[in-house]
């Protein structure tokens, strides 16, 4: 036998991997130690990168030295912090030391589980988790694998939709007996709901002049009201249409606020709707015992989805779907391509994720929340939800004492509502909007706004990991400063 030349070009080398791995990770934590010293909304200007960065990718391979420097010097720059304490807008994306290792051995086992033999830790491990972290939120047995339903870990809420918007319309499509009925199909949902279920919506073909945005108010704390619902279905069914979906919010993204499930759940299972119950941002808190009353009549759900890469210290991406009746989601998902056909796949009970979703190929995510729930139990989840809420208070109640501001919509979770009274109503956005600004150019802090029952609010979500009460208080503060400085000028 000759002897074998090895390999001299080795792209995943253990003993290199070692340093290098622990070489970005002590550049993370740099990244962190000095993340406060940042502005919060990045600065620059759009085009920004392609000036410092070379046009063309190199021949020859570059140190790694040289890449962080570039990370350094170019890349941070052209963040906005997320991960700042002072960071206040949208709703936070929680990262974690634990959501991070899971990360890490995700992608550092790099497998592939799309059917149970492809890799059956993954696929069975995301059963367990989806199982417990049903438990957590007492989800009846009927969303569990230990029941008769099911859970499947999605990238986002909007890949969740469009999956269950597709079981809902094969299923009711099979009925009517046939696709030319796609065009009576309607979807409902609030003028509140996330704008992912109208794009889900177009998506599987739902006419958009199908999509009804049922109004909400300020009467209602912006909730959506079964009523209304009701007399959209009636109308619709008059019409000959017919009433496929409705959505339903636990924690809008406007502003926090949550749809009465058991009544909808009602009308939904009077007129034969799919309900589905997006608590992409609130359900972590529903772990509470204290406010796990947001989720009495999920009983009457088919689905129900929340991301857990928002509040639940669980680094992007991951968001956890539920489903009553598994079977409709794979009957309208699944392939048999002849390449994948295995045995395992005939086995009772066992799940092939792929006919979950809508790739093929997905990321071993169960490791990262497994390891996120273990890491901190639910007794430090309860507390880290808790202390944000509690912070949330504290922010609100120095809105309430100050006369120049207003609590626009009523609090519920972490997101606080406000903004500066104008003196004329017509004169509120564009004052708020001065305000906003002022503070996130300064780049201290970063909130966002939207516009509720025709007002412009700012929000103040409050949540991110290393956010303090002093970090609030200086928020306060900060807010104060810029109100003066406005409220001065006004008057000259
Ligand atoms: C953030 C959010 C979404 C969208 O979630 P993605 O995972 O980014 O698709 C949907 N609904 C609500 C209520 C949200 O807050």
């Amino acid at each position: 036998m000759g002897s074998a030349s090895r390999k001299t070009f080795l792209p995943l080398d253990p003993m290199s991997f070692t340093n290098e791995s622990r070489a970005v990770i002590d550049f993370i934590a740099d990244y962190y130690k000095n993340i406060e010293e940042y502005p919060v909304l990045s600065r620059v200007e759009p085009g920004y990168l392609s000036a410092t960065l070379p046009e063309s990718a190199p021949y020859c391979p570059e140190s790694l030295e040289d890449i962080l420097k570039d990370v350094h010097d170019c890349i941070v720059p052209g963040l906005t912090h997320w991960q700042s304490p002072n960071f206040f807008g949208y709703f936070h994306a929680n990262a974690s030391t634990a959501g991070f290792l899971g990360e890490m051995l995700c992608s550092g086992f790099n497998v592939v589980g799309f059917s149970w033999i492809s890799s059956p830790a993954a696929t069975e491990l995301e059963s367990l988790v989806m199982d417990w972290m049903g438990k957590l939120l007492k989800l009846p047995s009927s969303f569990l694998f230990s029941g008769t339903g099911g859970g499947v870990l999605h990238g986002s809420t909007c890949e969740a939709a469009v999956c269950t918007l597709a079981a809902a319309r094969d299923k009711a499509l099979k009925e009517l007996g046939g696709w030319e009925n796609i065009t009576k199909l309607v979807v409902y949902a609030s003028d509140q709901t996330h704008f992912t279920f109208q794009k889900a919506a177009k998506l599987v073909g739902i006419p958009p002049s199908n999509f009804r945005l049922i109004e909400t108010s300020f009467s209602t704390g912006f909730s959506m009201s079964p009523e209304k619902v009701r007399f959209a279905i009636e109308d619709d069914i008059k019409s000959g249409l017919v009433p496929l979906f409705l959505c339903a919010t636990i924690g809008t993204t406007p502003s926090g606020a949550v749809d009465p499930i058991a009544e909808l759940g009602k009308v939904a299972r009077e007129y034969k709707l799919w309900l589905h119950i997006d608590a992409a941002y609130a359900g972590s808190a529903c772990i509470c015992p204290e406010l796990r009353h947001y989720l009495d009549g999920i009983e009457l759900a088919n689905s129900i989805s929340m991301n857990p890469h928002k509040w639940f210290l669980t680094n992007m991406d991951c968001c956890c779907l539920w489903i009553k009746e598994p079977k409709i989601l794979v009957d309208s998902l699944s392939t048999d391509p002849e390449i994948l056909r295995n045995n395992a796949s005939k086995f009772k009970g066992v799940v092939d994720y792929k006919d979950w979703q809508v790739a093929l190929s997905r990321r071993f995510r169960a490791l990262k929340l497994w390891i996120v729930i273990r890491r901190h139990g639910l007794a430090n989840l309860i507390y880290h939800i808790r202390s944000d809420i509690s912070m949330a208070k504290r922010f609100e109640a120095f809105v309430a004492m100050d006369e120049r501001f207003e609590i626009v919509v009523p609090r519920k979770f972490a997101l606080v509502c406000f903004r500066l009274k104008p003196k004329q109503e017509a004169e509120g956005t564009e004052l708020n909007c001065k305000l906003l600004d002022a503070i996130n150019s300064g780049g201290r802090a970063f909130m966002t706004h939207a516009v509720v029952g025709g007002i412009y609010v700012i929000r103040c979500s409050i949540g991110t990991t290393l956010t303090e009460e002093h970090h609030v208080d200086a928020l306060w503060n900060l807010i104060q400063e810029n109100a003066q400085i406005l409220l001065s000028e006004s008057i000259n």
